[in-house]
């Protein structure tokens, strides 16, 4: 039997969630118009007024919001209530630039914590959980989401938060830990830590919810393998809400985006018109229930599709298949375009000779860019190791349609990471 944290929003006729959106989106146009300086400006010079807002078609007349337009307006110029209603700051991990923040009102936060706690739900969660946060806690908005909405669900939570490995895993063992919440690279490490302290027959962990960056399905298989768990995608950021925004049920063909809160598009990077439904293109969200720092068309920079097709959960709220990267994360070397999630899958397709532990460095030397790749062998590897690294080379140059000079090193030489992996070492920079 499916459980549902929400059923009677979670699946909802599409025609019920279309009207409920229109009258929200109306709402909210009027009132980021009256209140955010930014928006009456734009709206006034695209020629637009709330009135206009007739349809959700109607959305596309509104103007894009972009994540510069944070760090312009930074840190309250885009506030729609007065700031003695905010009650929590956030603030992005600053993965790209500047960091930005998002203000949030109680009504705010309790939407949040509904997101998660649908997320929780559709992972088999429910009071007897035991949920266990390693997320880290502070201005990320990993830690205190999974918190909030695990505690909605009424479960037990254990905020750990991020770090100290080995005291995670005992902590896990003894109290009986259910759930997990982490980055999917945090739980690679957990994974590999629970294995060499050889504990797994001691965990009760039934799933884990992982989020906050891109991550294969060869790394679900890996995560799943190694805490014996069934392994959930969740989406988020801080510019929205932080993860919740879209959640994976146990069908795992994409994550349930919460449309009562949310209004999704497709759009062209480049040109910004709006995709028809299925296309490939960057996630565009409009947020009309919240009231803090509302955000109209923010360009996630994410690059997915939508499925509007029924879901075997019953969940009739749209997916968003897992972002295959970020416009910003592509990297463009000696004129090609490369995502690091390729060079993962290659790593992947070889986990039993190399770990998907890799790090890419990137230089300029007499005005041609360099490009390496530093991947860790795995613990196991007992073949050779110039041609396990012409291999992965010819590999990587049909996968990329570049060359790059793999160096393989040492099993755990690369320094992991308890947040977010940081996978790029961009120096041409330093040369600019
Ligand atoms: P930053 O932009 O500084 O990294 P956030 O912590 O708010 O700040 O990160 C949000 C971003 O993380 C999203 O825009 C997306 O690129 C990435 N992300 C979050 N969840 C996922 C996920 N499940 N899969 C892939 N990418 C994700
Ligand atoms: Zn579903």
């Amino acid at each position: 039997m499916e459980r549902y944290f929400q059923p009677e929003i979670e699946t909802m006729e599409r025609s019920a969630i279309e009207t409920h959106q229109l009258e929200k989106l109306k709402w909210q146009v009027k009132r980021v118009y009256e209140n955010v300086q930014m928006y009456r400006e734009r709206m006034d010079d695209a020629g637009v007024k709330p009135e206009d807002i007739k349809s959700l078609e109607d959305l596309s007349k509104l103007p894009f919001t972009t994540k510069q337009d944070l760090r312009d307006y930074y840190p309250f110029q885009l506030l729609a209530v007065p700031k003695r209603d905010i009650v929590r700051i956030q603030a992005s991990s600053g993965t790209t630039g500047k960091q930005i923040v998002s203000g949030y009102t109680r009504a705010d936060l309790d939407q949040w914590a509904t997101g998660f706690a649908r997320q929780l739900v559709a992972a088999d969660g429910d009071n007897t959980s035991i949920v266990q946060v390693s997320y880290g806690y502070g201005l990320f908005t990993g830690g205190l989401g999974a918190h909030q909405g695990a505690e909605k669900v009424g479960a037990m939570v254990i905020p750990t938060s991020s770090g100290n490995t080995e005291r995670q895993i005992r902590f896990m063992c003894d109290l009986g830990s259910t759930h997990l919440c982490c980055t999917p690279s945090y739980a690679m490490y957990l994974g590999e830590t629970v294995k060499e302290m050889g504990v797994k027959n001691r965990l009760k962990l039934k799933a884990g919810i992982f989020g906050a960056e891109p991550w294969t399905e060869e790394m679900r298989k890996q995560i799943e393998e190694a805490l014996g768990i069934k392994a959930h995608d969740v989406y988020g950021l801080t510019e929205i809400m932080g993860p919740g925004v879209s959640y994976e049920c146990r069908v795992q063909q994409g994550m349930h985006i919460c449309e009562d809160m949310f209004i999704p598009e497709i759009i062209n990077p480049d040109t910004g018109e709006v995709l028809p439904p299925g296309s490939f293109g960057e996630l565009v969200l409009s947020t009309i229930t919240k009231e803090g720092q509302p955000l109209l068309r923010y360009r996630t920079r994410d690059l997915c599709t939508l499925d509007y097709s029924p879901c075997e959960c019953g969940r009739t709220h749209v997916r968003m298949k897992k972002p295959a990267g970020r416009t910003d994360d592509m990297l463009i070397i000696r004129g090609v375009n490369v995502f690091p999630s390729q060079i993962e899958e290659v790593l992947l397709k070889n986990s039993i000779e190399v770990s998907p532990n890799y790090q890419i460095i990137i230089d300029r030397v007499n005005n041609t860019d360099t490009f390496d790749i530093n991947v860790e062998l795995s613990p196991k590897f007992n073949g050779d190791v110039e041609s396990e690294k012409k291999k992965l080379e010819t590999q990587l140059r049909s996968m990329l349609g570049i060359g790059a000079k793999v160096h393989l090193l040492r099993p755990k030489s690369i320094v992991r990471s308890e947040g977010k992996a940081k996978r790029v070492i961009d120096n041409r920079k330093l040369h600019d």
